[in-house]
């Protein structure tokens, strides 16, 4: 799954992650900041990322895909 992180303290509302997103991941919460509504639909195209123009919204790719969780026992060597 794909974590998108949003920076108040930088975020100037101006709306461009949510008008960008082609999945309609994000929406305006009351305040106007952009909040994610519908994680689950995140394709993790970074296009948010990408136009913020004040780096106010961060997408992390989780690497491992499904494949994470459970990772307790066995250690990797090398
Ligand atoms: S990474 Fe792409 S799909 Fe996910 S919230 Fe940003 S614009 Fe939308
Ligand atoms: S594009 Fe950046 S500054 Fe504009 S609303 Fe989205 S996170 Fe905030």
């Amino acid at each position: 799954m794909t974590r998108v992180d949003i920076y108040r303290g930088w975020c100037k509302r101006c709306g461009i992650c949510i008008a960008f997103c082609p999945k309609h991941v994000l929406d305006a919460d009351q305040g106007l900041f952009p909040t994610v509504t519908d994680p689950e639909q995140c394709s993790g195209c970074k296009l948010c990322e990408m136009r913020c123009p004040d780096f106010a919204i961060v997408v992390t790719k989780d690497e491992k895909g499904k494949a994470r969780g459970k990772a307790k026992s066995g250690s990797a060597t090398g």
